[in-house]
């Protein structure tokens, strides 16, 4: 396992590609609303993603159990849990829709992901993504300059556990770079004292997954679509973060997302 960490010259390229997904992800949640399509929203990232003289590095992405992934973001629609494939079928009022998205630009990845909501929710749904947010800010507080990397995910774990809600453990986050997936691995459960401790030039992605019933999950046919298997809706938040001149840096931004969100 190798660590691959950053200068202050590769975060701001990195920087650059991810405020580009969160630049993509907002244009999505312009048209996120009933009746539009998890397809009509890749084609809107792709050429967002393409215009800007980037690469989706999602689509094509190999996958060791089937095809590579057919798309440039991934839409999980309400108990999908990770990595679902948009398709033809209108989002309802009462949905919420993951959406993962990544760039490569410049030679570096972006990666973040956000739960929108489509129409009017339920409270206990509206709960769920407030708690998972909540979580991944938790976390990324948590990521503080000589910790350690089970420091990120005991924070994450706590608090949505706390109020009842489940912690998916078969997937996790990760170191980010040139390639989407470098080293270490970032769960989002564990103890303080587990795992490496956090260096300057560290780039990871945080990420939790939580459901609003059992984090139970299961792999539907299409060998890449992940759901909870008490079919209860999950949310994921994720942002891309680089630790250096002794302090943490959010590369990611819902902040246009969120200006959206507001309207
Ligand atoms: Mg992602
Ligand atoms: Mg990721």
């Amino acid at each position: 396992m190798q660590i691959f960490l950053k200068t202050e010259e590769e975060i701001e390229l990195m920087r650059a590609a991810n405020l580009l997904v969160g630049k993509t992800l907002a244009e999505l949640g312009k048209a996120i609303r009933p009746g539009v399509t998890t397809l009509e929203l890749d084609k809107i990232a792709e050429e967002y993603i393409r215009d800007n003289g980037a690469v989706p590095t999602f689509k094509g992405f190999p996958n060791p159990y089937g095809g590579p992934f057919p798309a440039s973001i991934c839409t999980s629609v309400n108990d999908e849990v990770v990595h679902g494939i948009p398709n033809d079928k209108p989002l309802q009022d009462g949905d919420i829709v993951s959406v993962d998205c990544g760039t490569l630009l410049n030679g570096f990845c972006g990666d973040s992901c956000y739960t929108f909501c489509v129409g009017e929710v339920s409270e206990e749904v509206k709960q769920l993504l407030k708690t998972t947010k909540e979580a991944l800010y938790k976390g990324i507080e948590a990521a503080q300059l000589g910790r350690r990397i089970g420091e990120i995910g005991y924070a994450v774990q706590s608090h949505c556990e706390a109020q009842g809600f489940g912690v998916v453990k078969e997937f996790v986050g990760h170191g980010i770079g040139r390639n989407m997936h470098e080293d270490p691995q970032v769960p989002n459960f564990g103890k303080r004292g587990d795992g490496k401790q956090i260096k300057n030039g560290l780039c990871i992605a945080i990420e939790p997954m939580i459901t609003m019933g059992s984090p139970k999950i299961g792999m539907m046919s299409d060998r890449w679509t992940v759901k909870t298997l008490d079919h209860k809706p999950a949310a994921h938040f994720e942002h891309t973060i680089a630790i250096h001149q002794g302090r943490v840096d959010i590369l990611s931004s819902f902040d246009e997302i969120e200006k959206i969100e507001k309207n």
